[in-house]
């Protein structure tokens, strides 16, 4: 067996991308600080402007956080307590956490193979009481929008996408995040446009829904007088905002990056594990790499000594977890999502990735599958 030179792969690495940007964080930190503007103000406006361009949807707001887009996008639509949502079972916490806070409850819904809501089951899970589909764009990789349109349209139904990991993916030409009626975006600094701190973005196709989630982002506030509803704190600060901009300005060079990354993986390892396909107009971001393999757990202890981090995005499917317990849901109930959870590994994909970093990750993956 070749010995590699040990290397050290972290599975995101901040503290390289804060070096790389340093300069222009630092001198746009010290314009929004000298302004004086902290909460809101001038480049909330701006971020607001530009996303809306970028996403090519009319109406755009910052908010204080994803999970928080999720619970006004719920909120605006006048969803809560009695009704359900549609929610895949494989997702981050925060997707079914938004209709918790909102006063409703998530029904969840099993996922395919490339780890996505599966369309051919949502019907299933319909009732009386169902008001919205929220599809998850997991790792970055758009959802069957057209199908889960179709279904909403069909059962008159409210679609409210999770983009917390997709900003910048196209499904069909459609940016992701402005084809539902509501979309909802992460700035957390894992997201692949994030902020420094918390901050998330929500969109609407309707313009009094806007109107109406400018107000519940700011107390219900019109003036500083004035209330008109009963609202939240849910703001962005002025200088999160402003970094996002700055990010904006390199997001499609960051996608790119995690693409060509991607690429190489698929590539590589196509013939060993099983790798996410890239599909006829579905671009996919890669907010995660994720692969799949019977082996995961001595897969991971091999790269982890050979100083190679990965994390599984998620190795507890919703309904099983402690808090969902309420609703009783069974083992078994979402088969694809509960195998999934024991055979998923997400790899380091990240922007600032160096050539030789992944080719280590690949030749040690090589190496474990050869031994
Ligand atoms: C990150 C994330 C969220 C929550 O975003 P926060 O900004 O951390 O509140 C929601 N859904 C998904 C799928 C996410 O990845």
């Amino acid at each position: 067996m070749t010995t590699i030179e040990k290397l050290y792969v972290p599975f995101v690495d901040f503290k390289r991308r804060y070096a790389l940007y340093r300069d222009e964080i630092l001198s746009a930190v010290d314009e929004v600080f000298s302004s004086g503007t902290y909460i809101l103000g001038e480049p909330v406006e701006q971020l607001e402007k530009q996303l809306s361009y970028y996403l090519n949807t009319p109406y755009v707001l910052g908010v204080a956080n994803g999970a928080d887009a999720l619970m006004l996008g719920l909120k605006v639509l006048n969803i809560g307590s009695g009704d359900e949502v549609i929610v895949p079972v494989n997702s981050f916490i925060a997707s079914a956490g938004a209709v918790v806070a909102a006063g409703a409850t998530p029904i969840f819904c099993d996922v395919c193979d490339d780890l996505n809501i599966d369309v051919n089951q949502i019907e299933n899970h319909i009732t009386k009481k169902t008001k919205a589909i929220m599809p998850v764009h997991l790792t970055g990789r758009p959802a069957d929008m057209n199908a889960i349109m179709q279904i909403a349209q069909k059962h008159n139904l409210f679609v409210i996408e999770d983009a917390a990991q997709s900003i910048g993916a196209k499904y069909h030409e459609k940016m992701t995040g402005a084809i539902g009626d509501i979309g909802c975006f992460s700035l957390h600094p894992l997201k692949n446009l994030h902020a420094y701190g918390d901050a998330g973005i929500i969109t609407a196709k309707n313009k009094a829904h806007y109107d109406q989630l400018k107000l519940l982002r700011n107390h219900g506030l019109l003036d500083r007088d004035h209330c008109a509803v009963w609202g939240y704190n849910s703001r962005i600060d002025a200088v999160q905002a402003k970094l996002v901009s700055l990010g904006l300005t390199h997001l499609d060079e960051w996608n790119d990056k995690r693409r060509k990354n991607a690429m190489r993986y698929q590539q590589a390892l196509k013939n060993i594990v099983k790798v996410p396909q890239e599909i006829n107009d579905i671009f996919s971001v890669y907010h995660n790499f994720v692969i799949q393999t019977k082996q995961r757990n001595a897969l991971v202890a091999h790269l982890q000594e050979n100083g190679i981090d990965t994390r599984v995005h998620y190795p507890i499917p919703l309904h099983q977890q402690p808090a969902a317990k309420i609703w009783e849901y069974q083992a078994g109930d979402f088969p694809v999502a509960e195998k999934l959870a024991l055979e998923m590994l997400s790899l380091p994909i990240y922007p600032e990735l160096s050539d030789e970093h992944a080719e280590y990750v690949i030749r040690n993956i090589k190496e474990f599958y050869e031994a």
